[in-house]
């Protein structure tokens, strides 16, 4: 199993290549959160039935977050979602800048989800 398999997720989500215009199966994106075909992001639809939560997520690792990205914390993805004001390296990790939050301190190599929007 790929580190960027192990992120965090929800119980229920669907993916999208929106440049593509398909629908990818879990398998196909679990590895890389991108599109077989195109390499772009995968749109990824999730849902928690239980928190009544329907959230649009990308995942990429840290080393691609990007001022203005919205960010869930590991085991956060039902609850909010911070802004990035900021990347800062800090020896071989990065410090990630979250509006309201502080620094969080990742490997660059971490998968992050970022929130693009609701469904
Ligand atoms: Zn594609």
């Amino acid at each position: 199993m790929s580190l960027m398999s192990s992120v965090n997720r929800l119980s229920s989500e669907k993916f999208k290549c929106h440049e593509c215009e398909v629908d990818l199966s879990n398998d196909e994106v679990q590895h890389t959160w991108k599109c077989p075909t195109c390499k772009s992001l995968v749109h990824i639809y999730a849902e928690d039935i239980e928190s009544k939560t329907k959230i649009v997520l990308l995942r990429k690792p840290a080393s691609e977050i990007e001022d203005g990205d919205l960010v869930h914390l590991p085991g956060g993805l039902t609850k909010k979602s911070y802004r990035v004001l900021g990347v800062n390296k800090k020896g071989d990790k990065l410090g990630l800048g979250l509006e309201g939050y502080g620094q969080y301190l990742v490997s660059p190599e971490e998968p992050i989800n970022c929130r693009t929007g609701a469904w």
